[in-house]
């Protein structure tokens, strides 16, 4: 019988251990606060926006929100980011991506100072992550690592395949991984004999963006499975990039989609929000 691992007990518990923290630094006067900005009205980017605005106030978050309109020249975003960056009172500072495509992302990203980039994008905070040193990581990755760890999920001296290397995802994953003693390999769409790879995992964390790629002939038996992948079905039911009914039987453990990884990465935000770049 496997273990199903509950992204959303998980991320519960992470933002309720957040919310005392956030009383006990407010009641020694000290307050986080995150500014959020989002370009243009994408929908999509609305929920995920709302979503941590959400978040925010449960947790007791001040949350500073930018709506800009599609047409905010990338001079005027980058000016509102350096201002941001000037002020004391705000800790936290996100640009909802993507960005409409007259504003390049890059020159977006660099514009956040490190010690505000809660989401772990920035150079300094990457190269950080790659030599050891504190800085902020990235979400859902981070996630990735509280849900083996809350699971009791040992991670050092196992080996651990990373699919997928992605800036987000799947190269972070693989430093976290590293930091945790794991021993890494990382595959991508040049791989060859992927399956033969993959199934020497013991942790097989699987970030493709391909809907349900990874069948029961990559896996080990008794390896555990974390499926990082979100898409919608034709039905518009989530689903991820594991086949879920082909792969469960065969694992130890693994995540569902939804109620997997996805939670985790606003509790992760969250988390970075209030114990700053340690
Ligand atoms: P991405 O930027 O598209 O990267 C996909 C990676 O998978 C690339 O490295 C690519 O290789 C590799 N790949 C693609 N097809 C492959 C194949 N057939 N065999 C082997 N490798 C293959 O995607 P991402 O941003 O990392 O996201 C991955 C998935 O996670 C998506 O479904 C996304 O929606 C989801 N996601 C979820 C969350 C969350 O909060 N749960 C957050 C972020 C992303 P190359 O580098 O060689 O092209």
């Amino acid at each position: 019988m496997y273990q199903i691992i509950d992204g959303k007990r998980i991320s519960q518990e992470i933002k309720d251990e957040l919310k005392e923290k956030v009383a006990a630094m407010k009641a020694e006067g000290v307050e986080r606060c995150l500014a959020v900005i989002q370009v243009g009205s994408d929908p999509a980017s609305s929920v995920y926006v709302n979503n941590k605005k959400k978040a925010c106030e449960y947790i007791g978050i001040k949350s500073l929100s930018y709506e800009l309109p599609e047409e905010t020249t990338e001079a005027e975003l980058l000016e509102l980011i350096g201002s941001l960056n000037a002020r004391e009172d705000v800790n936290g500072i996100l640009v909802q991506l993507p960005v409409p495509e007259h504003i390049d992302e890059d020159k977006v990203l660099l514009a956040i100072a490190p010690q505000k980039d809660v989401d772990g994008f920035h150079p300094v905070n990457v190269g950080n992550l790659s030599i050891g040193r504190p800085g902020y990581v990235s979400c859902t990755p981070a996630g990735v690592i509280q849900l083996l760890k809350r699971s009791g999920i040992e991670i050092a001296g196992r080996e651990c395949v990373v699919l997928g290397r992605s800036n987000i995802v799947g190269k972070p994953m693989a430093m976290l991984l590293l930091r945790e003693n794991g021993t890494v390999t990382v595959c991508h769409s040049r791989t060859k004999d992927l399956k033969e790879i993959t199934r020497r995992a013991d942790i097989l964390v699987v970030a493709v963006g391909k809907p349900k790629l990874v069948d029961a002939d990559y896996v080990k038996e008794g390896a555990v499975v974390i499926d990082v992948g979100i898409h919608r079905n034709e039905n518009n039911k989530l689903c991820g990039d594991v086949d879920f009914d082909s792969v469960a039987p065969h694992v130890s453990a693994i995540t569902p989609v939804p109620g997997g990884v996805g939670p985790m990465t606003i509790a992760m935000l969250m988390n970075n929000c209030v114990e700053g770049c340690r």
